[in-house]
C-alpha cells in the first residue's frame, strides 16, 4: 500500500481505492453519485506529486467562501490518483450541487473537460470509470442516470432537469466533452456502459457470459415454457396409448389367450404372421376362431 495521509486528505492509487472503500463504514444513506470537473484547477495547474498541494488549495478556497470544509468528498487526478477528503469524509453531506447534496457523494475530477479544454489522460479515464463502479458496488446502486448524476442536469436552484440545457443548467460541469458529452444521452451511451462493464469485471462476470441465450427467463416466459412442457407430456402420453392400441410398432406382445386362434388362422392360410396384427385385429381373429370358421377353411 502506498496510501499517503496528511491532516486533511488521504491520497491513494486506483488499485488501493477498492480495498480501502470496502473497509469503510457508511453511516448515512447514499443514493446519488455526483459527477463534476473542477474546470479550475485544470491540467496545466497539475503535475505528478501535486495532489496534496492542489487539494489544500481547493480546501483553502472553499474555506475562504465561508464553508467549513472542502466541498467534495473525493477528487480524481490526471495521473489516476484519488484524493479522499477527511473534513468531508464519506459520511458527511457534500457541497456539490445545490438542492441535491443530501444522500449524495460529490466527486470532483480535476481538469477542464469542456470542448476545447483538457484531453483526459488514459490513467484519469480508467480511474474515473473504476471509481464510480467501485462506489456503485459498495453502495448497491444501479448504474443509471438517476444514481450517477451530472452537475449540468440541475438548475442553479437544484431542480433536476430532463437533460443538460445551456439556458437552464447551472453549469456545463462535468464538461461538454466529458466522456463524449454532458447530456443524459451521452452519459447513457458513452460513460455508464464503461462503468457497468467495470462493475461486471469486479464482480467476476465475464462479458462473454452475457449473451441472449444466457439471459434468465422472465416470469412470463417461464410460465409459457412450463405450459409447453405440460402440453408435450400430455400429447406424448396420448400418442403412446394410441400407438399401443394400434400396435403401430408391430412389436406387441400378445396375451397367450390368442395363441390358439393365431395358430388356427395360420393353418387356415388367413394370416402369414401375427407380428404385425393390432389388438382389434387379434380380437377379430379370436372371434373367427371361436366361431370355428378357421377349421372350416382348413378343411376345404
Ligand atoms: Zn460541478
Amino acid at each position: 500500500m502506498n496510501v499517503q495521509v496528511n491532516n486533511n486528505f488521504i491520497v491513494m492509487s486506483r488499485d488501493e481505492f477498492r480495498p480501502w472503500l470496502q473497509q469503510q463504514k457508511i453511516t448515512r444513506s447514499i443514493t446519488r453519485l455526483q459527477v463534476h470537473h473542477t474546470w479550475s484547477p485544470a491540467y496545466k495547474d497539475f503535475k505528478d506529486g501535486d495532489e496534496f498541494k492542489r487539494l489544500e488549495a481547493m480546501r483553502n478556497y472553499h474555506l475562504s467562501q465561508g464553508w467549513n470544509a472542502i466541498g467534495q468528498n473525493i477528487t480524481t487526478f490526471p495521473n489516476g490518483k484519488i484524493g479522499i477528503s477527511l473534513g468531508r469524509n464519506l459520511n458527511v453531506t457534500p457541497a456539490g450541487i445545490k438542492g441535491a447534496n443530501t444522500g449524495a457523494l460529490c466527486i470532483e475530477n480535476l481538469g477542464n473537460f469542456n470542448i476545447g479544454g483538457d484531453n483526459m489522460t488514459t490513467a484519469h479515464r480508467d480511474t474515473i470509470v473504476h471509481l464510480y463502479a467501485t462506489l456503485a458496488e459498495k453502495l448497491h446502486l444501479p448504474i443509471d442516470t438517476s444514481h450517477i448524476v451530472y452537475h449540468a442536469w440541475y438548475t442553479p436552484d437544484g431542480d433536476r432537469l430532463g437533460d443538460y440545457d445551456p439556458k437552464r443548467s447551472s453549469k456545463t460541469c462535468p464538461g461538454t466533452a466529458f466522456f463524449g458529452g454532458n447530456t443524459i444521452t451521452a452519459a447513457a451511451q458513452y460513460f455508464l456502459p464503461l462503468v457497468q462493464a467495470e462493475l461486471n469485471k469486479l464482480k467476476g462476470v465475464t462479458p462473454a457470459a452475457i449473451n441472449e441465450e444466457d439471459q434468465p427467463m422472465t416470469a412470463e416466459e417461464k410460465k409459457q415454457f412450463e405450459e409447453l412442457q405440460n402440453t408435450v407430456k400430455t400429447q406424448s402420453e396420448v400418442i403412446q396409448k394410441l400407438s399401443d392400441r394400434l400396435n403401430l410398432n408391430s412389436d406387441q406382445k400378445y396375451a397367450s389367450s390368442y395363441k390358439d386362434a393365431v395358430e388356427a388362422a395360420k393353418a387356415a392360410g388367413a394370416i402369414k404372421t401375427s407380428a404385425d396384427k393390432s389388438k382389434p385385429e387379434l380380437n377379430i381373429i379370436q372371434m373367427i376362431y371361436n366361431m370355428g370358421l378357421f377349421e372350416e377353411g382348413a378343411k376345404h
